[in-house]
C-alpha cells in the first residue's frame, strides 16, 4: 500500500548523557547493574523467533570480577545452525515484500525504545560483561546503536531517492531489491553498537540474517534481541546463533543460499572467510557480498608546531580508553625531539591520575582487558620489553589478573620505529612512542605510513598549514579516518563514517550510505509506453 512519498524523521544523533554524580540516568544504571551483576540469566539462542537451548552450555563472567558469573549462554549444534538458515530463508517471503516504511518503523521504535526503557539495561549489560565504563557503555550501547537505527533509516531512503532519468516516452525505475539468500553477520566483543547494527543495516534493507555474536558480547547481545523483538521485528528475519566459529562458519559457507558475509573482527579471520568464501564459490547461487573491518595499528603524528598537552591528552584517550579495545585507538605515536619532553611530562601526571578498577565505580578510567587470552598475550609484549635493547617502559607496565584481566595503562618508549609493538595490533592500553629528530619529519611521515599493513584510522598534530596539508598528503593511504588535531578515535554516526583500507577492511563504511547499498542488488526497470511494432530502422529505408 503505498499511497504517498513519505518523509522519515530526520535522524539527529542521540545526546550524550552526562551521568555526573546525582543524576538519575547514574543512579538508574548503577541500580540496574547491581540488580543484573546479582542475578543469573540463561540466554538461549533464537531462532524463528524461539528461544533455543543445548545441553551445552558455557558461563558469562564479567573481565573484572572472572570468577562471579553472571550467566550462561547456549552453544550451538551444527542442527541449529542448519535450522537457523533454513528459517531465515523462510522468513525472506514474507520480510523482503514487506513495505520499506514498515521496516523503517521496526528501526525506528527500536532507537526509541533504546534512547528510553532499554538504554540502562544496554548499558548495564555492556558494563558487566564486557567491563565497559559508564561514558564508554553510554556512547558504544546506548547513543552510537540509536544513531545506526535512526541514521541508516534515513541513508535507506536517501538510497531508494537514487533513481535514473527517463526518455520520452519511458520510465525507468530502480528497486533496490534484498539480496536473494541471506546475510551472514559475525560480530567482534568490543562495541555492542556494531554487534546490532552488522546484522540489522542488512535486516533493514529487506535481507535476513544469520547473526553470530562474539563469545565475549553475549549479555549485551540479548538486549539487542530483546529490544529488536519488543520494536516489532518479525520472527525469523534475525537468527542468532552462539557457539564454534568455526563449526558455524563451515555449516552457512557450504550453503548455496549465503548471499553476504558482514563483519567486523580480526583481521587474519576476515582473511580466512574470504578465502573460504572464494573456494565454495562455484556453489553459490550468487556472488556473495563480502563487507569487513578489521584490525588497525593507529598512529598519532605530531610536528614540532604541535601542543604538547592537546598531543598527551590525544594520547591518553586515544591509546587508553575502553583499554584500548577500539579498533582505532591510537597504539604507536611519532613525536619530535624538541617537544618531547613537555609531552611526557603531560602524559606522565595524566597516566599516573588514571584510575582503574570495576566500572560499577564511575571514578575508573579504565578497567579490565576482555579476557585471559587477551591478558596473557599483552602481559608478554609487555615483558618482552625487558628482553630487549631498543624499548624500555617508561609509564605503567603492571598488570595482574588475580581478580579481573587488568592491565595498567603502558607507555613504551623505543628507538626502533619497527620496534614489534610499533607494528603489531595488541588490542590493549599499551602505545608505543618513537621520537624523531625534528628535521627528519618528512621521512617520519614515510615510517607511519609504511611500518604497518593497516590503514584504519590515525591523526596529525600541527598548527602549521603547509605541514597539515603535506602530512595530510603523504599519509592518503594510511588511514580511512583520519583526524588532524583530533584523537583517532570516537567516529560519530552521521558525521564520520568509519572504516579503513589496507588490510584493515573493505572500507565500505559503517555509519553511511554506502554500507547499506552493500545489502541492495539493483534491479532496473524500463518499461516503453508506446511499445515499437516495425522492427525496420529508418536508416534501413
Ligand atoms: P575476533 O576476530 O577474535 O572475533 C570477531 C568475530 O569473529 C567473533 O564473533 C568471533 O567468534 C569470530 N571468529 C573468530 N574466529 C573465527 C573463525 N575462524 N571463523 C569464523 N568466525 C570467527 O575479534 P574480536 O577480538 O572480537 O575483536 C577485536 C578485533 O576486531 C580487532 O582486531 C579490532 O581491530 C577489530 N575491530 C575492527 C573494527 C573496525 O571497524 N575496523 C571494529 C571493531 C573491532
Amino acid at each position: 500500500m503505498d499511497r504517498g512519498f513519505f518523509n522519515v524523521p530526520k535522524a539527529v544523533n542521540e545526546p550524550v548523557k552526562s551521568y555526573a554524580p546525582g543524576s538519575p540516568e547514574r543512579e538508574e544504571v548503577l541500580a540496574t547493574y547491581k540488580q543484573m551483576f546479582s542475578s543469573n540469566v540463561d540466554i538461549p539462542m533464537y531462532i524463528n523467533g524461539e528461544e533455543v537451548r543445548t545441553e551445552n552450555t558455557r558461563n558469562i563472567t564479567p573481565p573484572h570480577d572472572h570468577k562471579h558469573v553472571v550467566g550462561q549462554y547456549h552453544l550451538a549444534e551444527k542442527s541449529n545452525v542448519d535450522t537457523a538458515i533454513a528459517t531465515a530463508l523462510e522468513a525472506r517471503e514474507a520480510w523482503s515484500r514487506l513495505s520499506w516504511m514498515e521496516r523503517a518503523s521496526i528501526f525506528l521504535k527500536a532507537a526509541e525504545l533504546l534512547a528510553g526503557p532499554y538504554r540502562a539495561k544496554m548499558n548495564a549489560a555492556t558494563m558487566i560483561a564486557q567491563s565497559k565504563n559508564l561514558h564508554q557503555a553510554e556512547i558504544d550501547a546506548a547513543c552510537e546503536l540509536i544513531d545506526f537505527f535512526r541514521f541508516n533509516v534515513q541513508y535507506m531512503t536517501d538510497i531508494f531517492k537514487d533513481q535514473p532519468d527517463s526518455a520520452p516516452g519511458i520510465w525507468n525505475r530502480v528497486e533496490y531489491r534484498p539480496l536473494e539468500g541471506f546475510v551472514y553477520a559475525i560480530t567482534p566483543f568490543n562495541f555492542t553498537a556494531i554487534a546490532g547494527n552488522l546484522p540489522a543495516s542488512a535486516a533493514m534493507m529487506g535481507n535476513v540474517v544469520v547473526w553470530k555474536p562474539s563469545d565475549h558480547q553475549i549479555y549485551s547481545a540479548k538486549v539487542i534481541v530483546d529490544l529488536l523483538k519488543e520494536a516489532g521485528l518479525p520472527d525469523g528475519v534475525i537468527n542468532v546463533v552462539y557457539g564454534d566459529p568455526v563449526m558455524i562458519t563451515d555449516t552457512v559457507l557450504a550453503s548455496p543460499d549465503f548471499s553476504g558475509l558482514h563483519f567486523t573482527g580480526s583481521t587474519f579471520v576476515f582473511k580466512e572467510l574470504w578465502k573460504q568464501i572464494g573456494v565454495n564459490i562455484h556453489n553459490y547461487k550468487t556472488y556473495p557480498r563480502i563487507v569487513g573491518e578489521t584490525g588497525g595499528k593507529d598512529f598519532i603524528w605530531a610536528h614540532n608546531s604541535a601542543y604538547p598537552l592537546q598531543v598527551a591528552t590525544a594520547i591518553t584517550r586515544g591509546a587508553f580508553e575502553f583499554q584500548g579495545q577500539k579498533c582505532s585507538a591510537a597504539s604507536r605515536a611519532y613525536i619530535p625531539a624538541s617537544i618531547w619532553e613537555e609531552v611526557r611530562t603531560h602524559l606522565a601526571k595524566q597516566v599516573a591520575e588514571i584510575k582503574m578498577g570495576s566500572p560499577e565505580d564511575p571514578s575508573n578510567f579504565v578497567t579490565a582487558v576482555i579476557h585471559e587470552g587477551s591478558f596473557d598475550k599483552i602481559a608478554k609484549y609487555i615483558d618482552n620489553v625487558a628482553d630487549s635493547n631498543d624499548a624500555e617502559i617508561i609509564m605503567g607496565g603492571n598488570y595482574d589478573k588475580s581478580k579481573g584481566y587488568f592491565i595498567e595503562p603502558t607507555v613504551i618508549l623505543t628507538t626502533n620505529p619497527l620496534y614489534e609493538t610499533m607494528t603489531t595490533e595488541l588490542f590493549g592500553p599499551v602505545i608505543t612512542i618513537y621520537v624523531y629528530e625534528d628535521k627528519d619529519w618528512e621521512a617520519s611521515l614515510k615510517l607511519v605510513d609504511e611500518s604497518t599493513e593497516y590503514g584504519l584510522t590515525g591523526a596529525i598534530f600541527s598548527t602549521d598549514r603547509y605541514i597539515i596539508q603535506k602530512a595530510s598528503e603523504a599519509l592518503e593511504n594510511a588511514a580511512g579516518n583520519f583526524y588532524i588535531n583530533d584523537k583517532p578515535t570516537g567516529a560519530v554516526v552521521g558525521q564520520q563514517p568509519f572504516g579503513g583500507a589496507r588490510a584493515s577492511g573493505t572500507n565500505d563504511k559503517a555509519g553511511s550510505a554506502q554500507n547499506l547499498l552493500r545489502w541492495a542488488s539493483v534491479r532496473l526497470i524500463k518499461e516503453t509506453f508506446v511499445t515499437p511494432q516495425d522492427y525496420k530502422y529508418p536508416f534501413l529505408g
